[in-house]
């Protein structure tokens, strides 16, 4: 069968009664009738019904084989009309062998095992539509960027070392050297803002050996950060920001409204997303007897408190919470105006999930060396990054969200491992 003129199943049911066509797909189900026989064909847009006139041999065909398929298109016998194929012919491209290690189409299958084999897992349209949902989200976002102006870089995944601390680092050997693998590529974008570009992103592999076992953290996952200059202050990069999730979110809905319908998810584009000063998130969450001191950083339970206080009070899903302490922000976030134990920086959450941390970042290189010994942070090994605001580096911040984390929260996921097709975490180097 000439699979060059093989068309899609979605196509196929719109077309004339009488039309020849080529199918090609995966066997759902076969029924067996005696002289008039049943196969649902399904590929990745949707499923077919097959009647084959005769055919004995379809008892043979197993469950997920993969075959092609030629007739003739008919309205079908069904109330809706659908249309069905009168089967001409048909090949076995692959014959699947049984039973199946995993029960494809029902939900008793742990997601460890479901992942060991994905490749038949994600052929239940409702786990292939997470996939289709992230691949559109991964567009919107490279649309927006250069739509804004942006520029799409790519930074080295081996490094020498982090600007962050080092207990997060991977190590690999390297010629005989110590390299490791990029936990962020903070000092990369911000080298290119002084480097002329002015707006900058990058959506590529992070890498965390971070030993925990949550359910939204990964040792890799797909960091989406982008750095703009020339900002006013914290907020011009809030704004950007703001902009992107609308974007996204929009460009979902347009564009996936069978795949949202499928995971029965309704989201709505956001009006404007509140930002609340850190202080007074922590009066909210004291409120609901969740003590923490002015340098607490907010963990993950006060974040979960807070998607619910915004949703409730402001009707969000999301919020900024802005001007982190001092304490708590790596040495190159900018002081606060007015106060030097904030920052000018700030988290997004999305339904009880931080997605990203952005700041303003300080440019002036003796300041920058003076909150870098303020941290006791070892001058020489910082040189390579501070020399960058020695020549010439305009205002500017940045954002780093986490694509694989965006995707769990739109689609309310309980697990991020739901939302990569291959996670990786401390257990899971395959497949
Ligand atoms: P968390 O506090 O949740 O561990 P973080 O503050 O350490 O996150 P950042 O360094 O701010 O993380 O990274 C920026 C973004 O990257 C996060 O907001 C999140 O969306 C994503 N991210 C960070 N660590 C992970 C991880 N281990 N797995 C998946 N996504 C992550
Ligand atoms: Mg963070």
């Amino acid at each position: 069968m000439d699979l060059n003129k093989r068309e899609y199943v979605k196509d196929v049911l719109n077309k004339k009664d009488n039309s020849k066509v080529i199918v090609a797909g995966w066997v759902e189900k076969v029924k067996l009738m005696g002289n008039l026989n049943f196969i649902n064909l399904r590929d990745r847009t949707g499923v077919l019904q097959i009647v084959a006139k005769g055919f004995k041999e379809l008892s043979k065909l197993t469950p997920e084989s993969v075959i092609s398929a030629s007739g003739t298109i008919k309205k079908g016998q069904k109330k809706s009309g659908e249309k069905e194929l009168i089967l001409d012919n048909y090949e076995i491209i692959n014959p699947a062998e049984t039973p199946l290690p995993i029960d494809i189409f029902g939900d008793t299958t742990s997601i460890d095992k479901r992942i060991n084999y994905r490749f038949l897992d994600a052929r239940n349209p409702k786990i292939n539509a997470i996939f289709k949902i992230r691949s559109n989200m991964f567009k919107s976002i490279v649309d927006f960027f250069s739509k804004e102006g942006f520029i799409k870089i790519n930074t080295p995944k081996i490094t020498a070392a982090g600007v962050e601390s080092g207990s997060e680092l991977f190590k690999i050997d390297y010629f005989n050297k110590k390299a490791y693998l990029s936990q962020s590529p903070q000092i990369y974008k911000q080298m290119m803002v002084a480097a002329g570009f002015e707006r900058v992103y990058e959506i590529a592999p992070v890498f965390r050996a971070e030993k925990s076992h949550t359910t939204r953290h990964l040792t890799e996952f797909i960091g989406v950060d982008m750095e703009m200059g020339f900002i006013q202050d914290e907020n011009s990069v809030m704004d950007v920001v703001e902009n992107l999730i609308k974007y996204i979110i929009k460009d979902v809905k347009n564009n996936c409204s069978d795949e949202l319908n499928l995971l029965k998810v309704n989201v709505e584009v956001p009006k404007s997303i509140p930002r609340l000063q850190i202080k007074e998130v922590k009066s909210m969450l004291k409120e609901k007897g969740k003590k923490l001191s002015d340098n607490d950083d907010l963990d993950s339970e006060s974040e979960k408190i807070i998607g619910e206080i915004v949703k409730k009070k402001y009707k969000s899903d999301f919020v900024f919470v802005v001007n982190y302490p001092w304490d708590k922000r790596p040495f190159y976030h900018m002081k606060s105006d007015n106060d030097s134990k904030g920052t000018k920086s700030f988290d997004l959450i999305w339904n009880g999930v931080e997605i990203g941390t952005g700041a303003q970042r300080e440019h002036r290189y003796k300041i920058l060396k003076e909150q870098a010994k303020e941290k006791g942070i070892d001058l020489d090994k910082i040189n390579g990054y501070v020399d960058i605001f020695k020549f010439g580096c305009p205002t500017h911040g940045g954002v780093g969200l986490g694509l694989d984390r965006m995707v769990q929260c739109l689609l309310i996921l309980n697990n991020i491992r739901e939302a990569i097709l291959l996670p990786r975490d401390p257990e899971r180097l395959t497949p």
